[in-house]
């Protein structure tokens, strides 16, 4: 009988696709993936390190396992991504019941590293600096219409706050023949959607040998004939620049939604983060893009209380928000992640503060997010029909072009479906509308 896998991912679309890949070499070695931990003879955590929080999610579900592994030492668990690189062996300490570790850029070693966890005592495979660029086994997805591709790994530029270059390594793009060849293959298999990862999108193409970038990357996946719709992510804004607005512009199925993380609105902030752009700079920016990109959907990520943070940088943060007004935000509060640069900052904002700073963000984002939406009602917006709404078994869900989730009366004939949906009402997270076309084919009255 096959043994049972459980794979439990944190953090980001990178993991997410981290994870897939596992499950798929998995796969091919003959395990079977569950969704239930308590049957599973293996239990696998793709871990994030990008905040303390995270870290400490990961270290609770591993220590909630001691006893099922003191009755049963023949489990095997693992600990893989960017906790395992950043910890090391250290981790077979805090945490006992752990029998194997693999890096970010180790993660082919994993159906291996099972194997010899069988029969030895601990195996760690954090050693590959940089992923090599052959193809995972399997080819396991998670969802049905929409399908992550990396078309980097790693990162080169060193925001002082962040562990990503110490844990995944210096960028490194893949072919872009190997990126076209991997979305057609998933527009073969019934897949409408995709989304280019790389932890900065718009450096693409740097140390390959036939000068590809990013927008020449959008224009070759825009002409696969079947796809529907490009997403991307992440962008950095030091590099997000007119190319990319005009792709954003001309290419048709390249979605209006940009992730564009501020971090802050203060300039001071900004050169301790090491982002190398100023608010004015990252404004200018944005203001070209709705000139070139009516209707563009924005997203953001800030951290609040980063070392040295005073009232009037804080507040400098919520101005932006105010004045950009995004239609979603990612707010984080700062923890110190070494080796990272901040690390050797005195972390000087207190928790209480950070968490205070944190809520009312949060609370004027909500706002934001409401009267923008409200802005949408009356108006069509062209849907792809992912899912069952979780709110209600007689509505479907799917996002608009601008990446929010929208709702409406439907059965599951429309999935895959890229539908028009007129807005009629809506949460500060989520439209409501009826379908008004479904693509190609007009809908009985
Ligand atoms: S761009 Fe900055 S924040 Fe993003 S992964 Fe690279 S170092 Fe981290």
């Amino acid at each position: 009988m096959s043994k049972k896998v459980f794979l439990r991912t944190f953090g980001c679309q990178m993991n997410e696709r981290d994870s897939e890949m596992i499950a798929g070499m998995l796969k091919e070695k003959g395990y079977e993936i569950t969704d239930d931990p308590d049957e599973a003879q293996v239990i696998l955590f793709n871990t994030c390190s990008v905040r303390q929080h995270a870290e400490d999610r990961v270290m609770g579900n591993v220590r909630q396992l001691r006893s099922r592994k003191k009755k049963d030492p023949e489990l095997r668990i693992g600990v893989l991504g960017c906790m395992a690189q950043r910890h090391g062996e250290m981790l077979f300490k805090e945490l006992p019941e752990v029998d194997l570790l693999a890096g970010p850029s180790n993660i082919y070693d994993v159906p291996d590293l099972l194997a010899r966890s069988v029969s030895s005592e601990k195996v760690i495979a954090v050693d590959k600096k940089k992923r090599p660029g052959k193809k995972a086994a399997g080819d396991h997805r998670s969802g049905v219409f929409s399908a992550f591709v990396n078309i980097m790994y790693g990162c080169d530029n060193f925001c002082s706050y962040c562990i990503v270059p110490h844990v995944r390594g210096r960028e490194v793009s893949r072919k872009k023949k190997d990126i076209v060849d991997e979305v057609k293959s998933l527009i073969d298999r019934g897949f409408k959607e995709v989304t280019l990862l790389g932890q900065n999108v718009n450096s693409y193409g740097k140390g390959l040998s036939s000068r590809t970038t990013f927008p020449d990357l959008l224009e070759a996946v825009n002409g696969i004939r079947g796809i529907e719709r490009i997403r991307f992510t992440t962008s950095h804004p030091k590099d997000a620049a007119k190319p990319l607005f005009r792709a954003m512009a001309e290419l048709d199925k390249v979605c209006t939604h940009l992730h564009l993380p501020l971090q802050s609105g203060s300039d001071k902030i900004l050169d301790l983060m090491n982002r190398k752009y100023t608010y004015s700079d990252y404004l200018g920016k944005v203001e070209l893009l709705r000139k070139m990109v009516p209707g563009i959907g924005l997203s953001t990520d800030i951290i609040v209380g980063f070392p040295s943070e005073k009232v009037r940088d804080f507040e400098a943060t919520r101005r932006a928000m105010e004045e950009i007004s995004y239609n979603s935000a990612f707010v984080f509060k700062y923890s110190p992640r070494p080796p990272a640069m901040s690390s050797c900052i005195v972390d000087d904002v207190p928790e209480e503060v950070k968490k205070q700073r944190n809520n009312e963000l949060l609370a004027l984002q909500k706002k934001i997010s409401l009267a923008n939406n409200r802005g949408l009602i009356g108006t069509e917006q062209e849907v792809l029909v992912e899912g069952k709404s979780r709110m209600s078994g007689a509505e479907m869900m799917g996002r608009t072009s601008a990446n929010i989730p929208c709702v409406f009366p439907a059965t599951e004939a429309l999935l895959g479906e890229l539908v028009w949906v007129r807005i009629d009402s809506t949460t500060p997270n989520t439209l409501k509308g009826k379908v008004v076309q479904a693509k190609g084919r007009r809908l009985a009255p």
